[in-house]
């Protein structure tokens, strides 16, 4: 007992308990401050998972008609989906705006509304949409394209030269987009020989000179002599990339010799020697290399309306649904036919 107090009285003891006693509150006071910061994350997670999340439908109901946000701040977001590709979404804010908003605006929204689903790909909803729009505003001009457009996907090509007559009364432009539905109609006929075809585009080629690539490529499928013989030379440039692909012992070489823009195409191909350099930097590079490197053009095409870009050949740009606005671009690459054809050779 007497050493127990001895060492109780003992100035070393303190110590021991000080130092015991500051182990104690740093031990609990980083263990609290590590809880603390632990609840604070999830909490904060949790915060922020409500937004990463996307509403559900039942929760768009009763947000919509709860009123606390106004029908042109859903039409805002709604929009934002659209541009964010979540047509869904922009589908369900729509349709639920037309269920409780106002009247006065519904015409609005089920123009957009048509619109969403003709992007997302719903073309049946989509015409219903604009033939209901239509019905009680037979003038609605902007409606009037996007039904043509539907009837267009659909490949309804009679429908949607029907939607030419009321356009035409609204003093809208048709000439172009008529000559485009008829030759897109001749195209897709699978009733029709290809001669037929063939003298159907051309009289529909010969009104205006339009739709040059969309007929063309057809004839020069179909027909090169005759799409020779047809071709209006001052709009070759456009039909750069089928003119690059006609084969050898299809080229019209009277016809060639004649323009300097296709001498120097076909001298750069390496099939004539009709022109020794090119305006062009491609055309150039190829004259001056004469084979003997595995270079070839590569395409794509700029609409120039909107200015979007498509590795493929368009005659309506997908992006702004413009007609006959493709600009061919070229550039040197590597031609990889030429490497299988060689390796081909070197197992001989
Ligand atoms: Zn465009």
């Amino acid at each position: 007992m007497d050493m127990f107090f001895i060492e109780f009285r003992d100035p070393l003891f303190s110590i021991i308990v000080f130092f015991a006693i500051i182990f104690m509150i740093t031990f609990f006071s980083y263990w609290w401050g590590r809880y603390k910061r632990s609840q604070d994350l999830r909490h904060l997670d949790r915060f922020l998972r409500q937004f990463r999340s996307l509403p559900s439908k039942d929760e768009l109901q009763v947000l919509i008609s709860s009123g606390e946000l106004s029908e042109k701040s859903w039409l805002l977001l709604a929009n934002s989906y659209y541009k964010n590709g979540d047509y869904e979404k922009s589908i369900e804010i729509y349709n639920e705006i037309l269920n409780v908003g106002n009247r006065a605006n519904a015409k609005k929204t089920m123009f957009l509304l048509g619109k969403t689903y003709f992007k997302a790909g719903f073309l049946e909803r989509s015409r219903q949409i604009f033939l209901e729009i239509l019905k009680s505003s037979p003038r609605t001009i902007q409606a009037l394209h996007y039904l043509l457009l539907v009837y267009e996907y659909m490949r309804d090509y009679k429908a949607a030269l029907g939607v030419l007559e009321p356009l035409d009364e609204l003093d809208e432009d048709i000439t172009l987009v008529r000559e485009y539905l008829q030759a897109l109609e001749i195209l897709n006929n699978i009733n029709m020989d290809s001669e037929t075809k063939i003298e159907k585009l051309l009289s529909i080629y010969h009104q205006n000179h339009h739709l040059t690539y969309l007929i063309f490529e057809y004839i020069f499928r179909m027909s090169p002599q005759i799409a020779w013989e047809n071709l209006d030379i001052t709009k070759s440039e456009v039909l750069t990339e089928v003119l690059w692909r006609c084969d050898r012992k299809d080229l019209n070489l009277d016809i060639i010799s004649k323009n300097s823009f296709l001498r120097e195409l076909y001298s750069a191909r390496g099939d004539v020697a009709l022109s020794q350099k090119s305006a062009v930097f491609e055309f150039d590079i190829l004259i001056k290399l004469q084979n003997r490197a595995n270079a070839t053009l590569s395409f794509e095409y700029i609409c120039s309306e909107c200015k979007s870009v498509s590795p493929f050949a368009f005659s309506r740009c997908s992006t702004c649904h413009a007609i006959d606005t493709a600009q061919v671009e070229w550039s040197l690459s590597r031609d990889y036919s030429k490497d299988f054809s060689e390796e081909n050779n070197s197992f001989q």
